[in-house]
């Protein structure tokens, strides 16, 4: 018997098989979960992400094209997965987008209005506006979880206005969590140390931040990407039946080190 029987949802944010969201699709797959997988609309997405998965054993993922900044997408999104699952248990909620420009050190003050805005609205509006429609079909609760970085509470060079979004995901998550308790839908953030993604090398000077962890943390290593998705086995399932609202660091301790 899996964890995980019988639960099903979606994983939003795969781009290849390094993703945050690919390794958490496959521990939850692991654990007995079904998913679909929402990415980005276009050939070359698709084609990324359904390699990914096929190539880590998962015959036939069920693929949807998704761009969060549209209402027109999720909604489509959120039929098509009415239609083929009725209800749902879980999102996982992969996904962050800046212009990398303004992912240099040194470039947080020159961020432009339509960069900042673009920056939220993808990476912290969006679980907003997927915890809307997924309530819809959840009637016995669920879990959506988003994921976070340290740069959200702490200034870190390069992280720049991706720091400010996550900085409202968190506060997103919280809301969220608040409003969401009474339908015994759980909201939550898993805040990853730095891993080597697509996402992580748009951000300038990333190198010296996993020399950092590596020296400093706690466990002196950096995280694996498996081990944020155990994390969110553990999340989804009835282990974390009383975790709401929480952002739960799986970073080899670094964020509790004062210097
Ligand atoms: P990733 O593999 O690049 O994943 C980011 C995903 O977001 C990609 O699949 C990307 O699609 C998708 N995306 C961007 N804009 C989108 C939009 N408008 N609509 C739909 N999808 C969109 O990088 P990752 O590191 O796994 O990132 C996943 C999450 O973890 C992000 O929230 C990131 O901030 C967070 N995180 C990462 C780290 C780290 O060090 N890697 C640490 C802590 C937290 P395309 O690739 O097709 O553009």
């Amino acid at each position: 018997m899996g964890l995980l029987d019988g639960r099903k949802g979606l994983v939003f944010g795969i781009a290849n098989d390094r993703s945050i969201a690919y390794h958490i699709a496959l521990s939850l797959m692991e654990a007995g979960a079904e998913c679909g997988f929402p990415h980005l609309p276009g050939e070359k997405s698709e084609r990324r992400a359904r390699k990914a998965l096929e190539n880590g054993g998962i015959a036939n993922p069920w693929m949807m094209s998704c761009d969060v900044s549209s209402d027109e997408d999720i909604d489509r999104v959120f039929d098509e997965t009415k239609e083929k699952f009725g209800t749902i248990d879980f999102i996982i909620h992969s996904i962050a987008y800046a212009d990398r420009t303004y992912l240099k050190p040194g470039s947080f003050v020159d961020t432009p209005r339509d960069a900042f805005s673009q920056a939220l609205d993808i990476s912290a509006y969006s679980l907003v506006a997927v915890t809307r429609r997924a309530k819809e079909i959840m009637p016995e609760g669920g879990s959506v979880i988003g994921m976070s970085y340290y740069g959200a509470e702490k200034a870190i060079p390069g992280y720049n206005v991706m720091g400010v979004a996550k900085a409202a995901l968190e506060a997103c998550t919280r809301y969220l969590a608040m409003e969401m308790g009474e339908f015994n839908i759980r909201v939550n953030t898993i805040s990853a140390g730095p891993i080597r993604t697509l996402s992580a090398m748009a951000v300038g000077g990333i190198d010296e931040v996993f020399d950092w962890v590596q020296r400093k943390s706690p466990l002196r290593r950096n995280i694996d990407a498996s081990e944020v998705g155990r994390t969110a086995v553990y999340l989804v399932s009835d282990l974390s039946s009383a975790v709401t609202g929480e952002n739960m660091y799986v970073d080899a301790g670094y964020s509790i080190i004062g210097l």
